[in-house]
């Protein structure tokens, strides 16, 4: 059993704070957001991840995971601090470091005995070093050491309490194997390959992974733009390709693109360290110029279908940037519905989830709906941005039907074209060829 406090109770700290309570150690999850540790308090869980409330519950009940906003004493309490704050991207497009810096300041200034600190946050290469000065500036005792290690993380949103429990690698960086060794001895119950390395490379490891599927996904959607253009088709083509196991099938599925709060701060985080550090990147770069279009080929698609859009009633179905996340960060919707509203569209939106955290953030005149089915009913044209079970579901009889003009734009090839296209959809998809 080890003590240990997870600095940062977001989507990352909450779920591993979660798992590492799960296998028995006694964790406090620590946050500066009263009104986040007032909910987990009560029991409710502020975001929403499948199966994330049952382990939290049991955990609470064991007495093995606790919830404070007293960020100090949670840090004192243990002997094993991790970092999991946010590290948005800031105006410039670098990583924010600001939330860093500061849990490394309090964990310097609450420092009473020995500690491995360890970094889950994704962070620009020789922030291990960074955060050990802040910590080495901020002791109240000098003569107390602590260490430093990098041990990034790979959950994904909407399975991320599987991801964890079933973590395929851990990433463990340090100058010390003995502190290495600690949060290897931690994660042994995961029954995990652990990679250990020094602190700079594990902190790269992080963002050479998230860049390299970024660019997979780019790659993919610029074979399926070039496919729509001279008649091949890109699910076949990617399913030919992913055969090579060199490539390998995962992460070639064409859409609209990446959004999320990874990928999109990643990729420009990496592009800005490969700037600072005098290698220009123009692979990466362009990696992210190929995203940033791809999801306005639902735009062009939209003006084939209906001519103008002005005057015309548009359904979004899905506002998360993937399915079961209430996650809107970087999500497409947030650029392409302004879109359509500018063009003199109306919108009505369905998300099953994530439609209260969206209308924070999108303009007030879209109006939402109940179901896919509401939202479609009396529409121009839908326009599927999340494949969500319950769009990929829905009663396309009813749809057809319901719909005032039978045009689909789906971003995510949710749906078989023959079948839709026989149904009397008139069917646009990304980079497959239509039957017709
Ligand atoms: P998040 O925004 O959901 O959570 C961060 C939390 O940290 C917030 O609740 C915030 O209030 C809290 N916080 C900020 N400063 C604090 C401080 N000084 N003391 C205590 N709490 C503080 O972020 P997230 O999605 O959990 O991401 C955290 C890190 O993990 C980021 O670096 C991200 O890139 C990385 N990451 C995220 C994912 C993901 O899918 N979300 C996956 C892998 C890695």
């Amino acid at each position: 059993m080890k003590k240990i406090t997870v600095i940062g109770t977001g989507y990352v700290g909450l779920v591993s704070g979660a798992c590492f309570a799960e296998i028995g150690n006694r964790v406090i999850c620590c946050d500066v957001d009263q009104r986040k540790i007032d909910l987990l308090n009560r029991n409710e869980i502020p975001i929403y991840e499948p199966g994330l409330q049952e382990m939290v519950t049991r955990n609470k009940e064991q007495g093995r995971l606790l919830f404070t906003t007293e960020v100090g004493e949670a840090i004192e309490a243990s002997d094993i601090v991790y970092i999991a704050v946010g590290t948005p991207m800031s105006e410039t497009g670098e990583a924010d470091m600001r939330y860093v810096m500061s849990a490394a300041r309090k964990i310097g200034e609450h420092l009473n005995g020995h500690k491995i600190i360890v970094n889950k946050s994704t962070v620009p290469v020789g922030t291990g070093e960074l955060v050990r000065e802040v910590v080495q500036a901020n002791k109240k005792y000098p003569w107390i050491g602590f260490d430093i290690v990098s041990n990034p993380e790979f959950l994904r949103e909407g399975s991320a309490l599987s991801d964890c429990m079933n973590m395929d690698r851990a990433i463990i960086g340090s100058d010390n194997p003995e502190a290495a060794s600690v949060i290897e001895e931690l994660h042994a119950p995961f029954k995990t390959k652990v990679f250990k390395t020094d602190l700079e490379s594990a902190e790269m490891i992080k963002y050479a992974a998230n860049t390299f599927l970024a660019t997979k996904i780019s790659f993919i959607n610029a074979i399926a733009n070039i496919c729509e253009k001279v008649g091949a088709d890109v699910e076949d083509v990617a399913a030919g390709m992913g055969l090579d196991s060199r490539i390998g099938g995962k992460f070639l599925q064409a859409g609209i693109g990446y959004g999320g709060s990874c990928f999109p701060k990643d990729t420009y985080a990496l592009a800005h360290i490969a700037d600072k550090a005098g290698y220009e990147f123009e692979l990466l770069k362009s990696v992210i110029r190929t995203n940033q279009k791809q999801r306005f080929v639902i735009m062009d698609k939209l003006r084939e279908a209906l001519g103008g859009l002005a005057g015309k009633q548009v359904a979004v179905l899905g506002l998360a940037f993937k399915p079961n996340t209430d996650d809107m960060r970087e999500a497409p919707s947030l650029s392409i519905i302004p879109e359509l509203l500018k063009l003199g569209a109306t919108v009505r939106a369905y998300d099953p989830i994530a439609a209260e955290a969206a209308s924070k953030l999108l303009p007030g005149d879209v109006q939402y709906a109940a179901s896919a089915e509401q939202a479609v009913a009396g529409s121009d044209a839908c326009v599927i941005l999340t494949e969500w079970a319950d769009v990929v579901s829905m009663d396309l009889a009813q749809i057809r039907e319901s719909m005032k003009v039978p045009v689909v734009i789906d971003g995510r090839n949710c749906f078989d074209t023959a079948e839709m296209e026989r149904r009397g959809f008139i069917y646009y998809s990304i980079g497959r060829r239509p039957v017709n």
